[in-house]
């Protein structure tokens, strides 16, 4: 028998390489603006066809590139970015790898032109399949064209794994987007199937989220500016109103770079706690600068997942930075915004920090800039406010409730069970529930108690019992948006599970047949109109099923709200419901559905 291992031949092994940074045409769009911003240029043109497939084209004003760096260029790890390993903990580059311009060699045909200034001829090179089949002189103004042309023709089945066009497209926008966003001082502009998309003169940061995100967050930007020996950040975030419902415009630089990150993310939606509707989600355009040797930004080919070296001191920065910046935007009233945008230039805006202040924040511990006084600032200790539900229920036994007819599983839990006394029950504030527990007292917060028992219920049902559901005596019919008509009736199906009964009449119309029988419905054609903008939130989420998504948004969509009166035996039958449920302690996204408040706790509280 003969030995198996071979060496891959170099073309291969790099186009395997190449699957990791070129995954569609978006990939080369970013990784070429990357290099033409890296390169020094102020005017940066994209060119594209067919969605890319056909040809993606950067040309920029930059340094260009000696005859020899640009035959090097192709080569794997070739850059002249780093020399050393050290290197990479001071990188102010978008590139560093060296692994772009051959990855994109080994998957399509290329064709580079460049000049530096102090040449007097540029040069010309072509290349396929990672090997150079042209090389000559050629008349080109100073910088650099790369043109990358039939992505994929020789992998095949990488070529056949691109989606439609529409959605090609909506990639490569959102890769421009990301590198225009975080360069507002460089032009760029953006030509698609020889039609202009994007126009960009250099200008501020402000004007360039209005030219890409759109007008309507013109005047309805809050500026984000703070400073500290540790890290910078600045940008805007927009005012409570401009929240969407879905996750869109969201956009993180750490030092220029775009990154995702779920974890910040959540600091600046902590932020706008109690502005915004919990389900919603507020603009904004974050730049993070730090000492790069406190980021490591090699743990992901194409760079956009980064790590921190200390990710609580970032979390705990943004989070109070961004509160600080709303509680200005706050005191300030909203009028004058609105009478000019301009405001925003003054410098109570701008400069959050008052005299006293900025004094104490030269003096340089993280946060000491943000002032005691307010607070809106103040980063709270994080009171743990999340019972756990074992320590419920291994309280002592509970004697058995004497009224409420059901007996059910709360009384085994041990946690509320006293209702004997019918007076132990009552509603606050028409949004909680005070009860006794066994070691102090319950404040249920009826919307979050009553999705989580819908949460259980509708679960149930659509894995056993299917909801019954109640015909409508007058039919309704419904009209939606060809999007939203499409989403509906592939819920249509997981929806008759759960008691609704639609169906399709005619085009984007729906008659709806029947509903839960256990729930009033006042309004029908309101609550598909909820029900599939919650579905479209929890759309992005792609760890849950379809089914699962939906009955998230059903319980939500069906769960009573904060505000309603409710008579004291429907709010034991809720009781009772939520304490027979599997996890009665939170929602089904982890708030809360109850406090628990001890009395020895509260003793304490009052010094006793
Ligand atoms: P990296 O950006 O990680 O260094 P690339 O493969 O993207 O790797 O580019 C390789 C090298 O080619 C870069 O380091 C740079 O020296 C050179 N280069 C690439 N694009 C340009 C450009 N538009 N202008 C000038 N030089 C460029
Ligand atoms: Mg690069």
């Amino acid at each position: 028998m003969s030995d198996k291992i071979v060496l891959l031949p170099d073309n291969i092994a790099n186009q395997i390489a190449a699957g990791e940074v070129i995954q569609r045409p978006a990939s080369a769009v970013k990784e070429l603006l990357e290099n033409a911003v890296d390169a020094g240029a102020n005017d940066i043109r994209l060119i594209i066809q067919d969605a890319g497939k056909s040809l993606v084209q950067v040309i920029d004003n930059g340094s260009g590139m000696s005859e020899s760096d640009a035959r090097m260029c192709f080569e794997r790890h070739a850059t002249s970015k780093i020399r050393q390993i050290d290197d990479l903990f001071h990188i102010r580059t978008m590139g560093f790898r060296g692994e772009a311009l051959a990855s994109i060699a080994a998957v399509a045909q290329v064709e580079l032109k460049t000049k530096r200034a102090e040449d007097e001829a540029g040069v010309c090179l072509e290349v396929e399949n990672s090997v150079v089949t042209k090389l000559e002189p050629v008349a080109t103004p100073t910088g650099t064209s790369i043109a990358m042309k039939n992505l994929f023709f020789n992998v095949p089945a990488r070529r056949n794994f691109l989606k439609t066009n529409a959605s090609e497209m909506r990639h490569i926008v959102d890769e421009f987007t990301r590198v225009a966003l975080a360069f507002p001082a460089i032009r760029f502009t953006f030509t698609a199937n020889g039609e202009q998309l994007f126009h960009l003169e250099p200008g501020s940061l402000k004007q360039r989220i209005v030219q890409l995100l759109g007008n309507n967050y013109n005047a309805k930007l809050v500026t984000v500016k703070e400073h500290t020996d540790y890290l910078d950040i600045s940008g805007f975030v927009g005012k409570p109103e401009t929240a969407k419902k879905t996750r869109g415009d969201q956009y993180f630089f750490v030092n220029n770079r775009f990154i995702r990150s779920p974890y910040l993310q959540h600091a600046v939606m902590n932020a706008y706690q109690e502005l915004i509707p919990g389900d919603s989600y507020p603009m904004f355009v974050l730049f993070i600068d730090l000492d790069p040797a406190q980021v490591d930004v090699n743990v992901h080919p194409t760079k956009q997942e980064i790590k921190f070296e200390d990710e609580k001191i970032v979390y705990a920065f943004v989070h109070a930075a961004i509160k600080h910046a709303l509680a200005q935007f706050s005191v300030t009233p909203t009028l004058d915004f609105e009478l000019d945008a301009g405001i925003q230039q003054l410098s109570s805006i701008q400069q959050p920090f008052t005299q006293e202040k900025q004094s104490a924040a030269a003096a340089s511990l993280l946060f000491r800039g943000f002032s005691q006084k307010h607070q809106a600032h103040l980063i709270e200790p994080g009171r743990q406010s999340f019972p756990d539900w074992n320590d419920f229920y291994k309280t002592e036994n509970v004697e058995t409730p004497a009224s409420s007819g059901s007996s059910t599983a709360q009384n085994e839990s041990g946690l509320w069970g006293k209702t004997e006394d019918d007076a132990e029950l009552f509603q606050l504030l028409n949004t909680y529930i005070v009860t006794p527990s066994q070691k102090g007292f319950l404040l249920v917060h009826q919307q979050q108690a009553h999705e989580r028992v819908l949460y259980e219920r509708l679960t149930a049902a659509s894995q056993g019992q299917p909801i019954t559901s109640q015909p409508s005596l007058f039919p309704v019919n419904i009209e939606l948006t060809p999007s939203d008509a499409v989403l509906l009736t592939e819920l249509l199906p997981d929806l008759k599970l759960l008691g609704y009964l639609v169906e399709p009449f005619g085009k984007n119309s729906f008659v709806i047949q029947g509903t839960p029988a256990d729930i009033d419905n006042d309004n029908d054609k309101h609550l598909f109109d909820f029900l599939l903008e919650q579905y479209k939130h929890y759309s992005t989420d792609i760890k849950f099923t379809p089914r699962e998504k939906l009955i998230r948004s059903v319980a939500r969509q069906q769960a009573i709200k904060t505000g309603v009166r409710l008579t004291e035996r429907e709010m034991k039958n809720l009781l009772q419901d939520l304490f027979s449920c599997q996890q009665p302690n939170a929602t089904p996204d982890g708030r809360p559905t109850y406090l628990e408040f001890k009395q020895d706790e509260l003793e304490g509280m009052f010094r006793r």
